[in-house]
């Protein structure tokens, strides 16, 4: 099999798709992006992963370059030509390509770009199993990271400075000393049975996880608090763990060397996976 793109309406071989020089997104990271899981060839919350999308757009002043309504189409068919069954779907639109300049150009469509891979079906699970560890480090990102934006060159450092240090993520701090997010994903604290995640706000951005995990919790009557936490608050917590789309619920066994708990997944991490998977949305 080989693998496809879709590449500004065209369906091309992954291989031999490009965009030009002047694109935005590659000048100036002038363009958002959204990930979607894909579990047993399904999109896995679309509609909320579909209106954060045209929210950084509208935030950006970005145009969709297709309709709405086509963003389904399109993932369905990555899907099915790349013949994933677990898996990620990676969307990105720009504001297209023009000559080099600042301001935004005049009659330039955006530009769109959709790929999808394969993910061992088994390789969550192993990793989950596992727990991963953090590394705490300085926020460094610009004061909009609630647009889910192209510009991630502080994340990228963040995360290869988790990965130099034996860690699979990093924890973002801000100037108080509290965790934003990870540079990836939300980051939560259990204590006491009461679970605890940053509330939203221009500081971190709006996870699809977290929200469908908050609402999965509300349904079955779990005591849950929005506020923010520190060192402190982690060096006491019972458990740890973080969410996205590409790591669901997955749990966190050391902060900075610090095992959380007595360093092993936890109960609770048990827990809101499977209160997560239940309540899962799935197209
Ligand atoms: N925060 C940041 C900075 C992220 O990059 C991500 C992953 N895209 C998340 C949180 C988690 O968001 P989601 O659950 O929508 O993947």
């Amino acid at each position: 099999m080989s693998r496809e793109a879709f590449v500004n309406g065209e369906y091309t071989a992954y291989k031999k798709s490009y965009i030009h020089i002047e694109d935005r997104g590659y000048q100036f990271a002038d363009g958002v992006y959204e990930v979607f899981a894909i579990l047993d060839s399904k999109i896995v919350d679309y509609e909320g992963h579909i209106e954060r999308l045209y929210r950084s757009l509208n935030e950006l002043r970005i145009t969709s370059p297709i309709q709405k309504k086509s963003y389904k189409f399109h993932i369905k068919e990555i899907i099915r030509r790349n013949i994933i069954k677990d898996g990620l779907v990676y969307l990105q639109v720009t504001r297209g390509v023009a000559n080099r300049d600042f301001k935004f150009p005049k009659n330039t469509k955006s530009s769109i770009v959709i790929i999808g891979r394969g993910i061992p079906s088994n390789y969550y699970n192993d990793n989950f199993n596992k727990g991963i560890n953090i590394k705490t480090t300085k926020d460094l990102r610009w004061k909009r990271v609630d647009i889910k934006s192209l510009n991630l060159l502080p994340p990228v450092l963040a995360k290869q400075y988790a990965i130099d240090n034996d860690c699979e993520e990093a924890w973002l701090l801000d100037e108080d000393g509290y965790i934003t997010e990870g540079s990836s994903s939300n980051a939560w604290i259990v204590k006491n049975k009461k679970v605890i995640t940053r509330p939203v706000s221009n500081s971190i951005l709006n996870g699809i996880t977290r929200s469908s995990l908050i609402k999965s919790l509300m349904k079955v009557g779990y005591q849950f608090s929005e506020r923010r936490f520190n060192l402190k608050d982690i060096k006491n917590a019972d458990e740890a763990f973080i969410t996205s789309a590409t790591q669901f619920v997955m749990p966190v066994i050391t902060v900075n060397n610090t095992k959380i708990g007595n360093g092993d997944v936890g109960k609770f991490a048990r827990l809101f996976k499977e209160i997560y998977f239940n309540s899962i949305s799935l197209s």
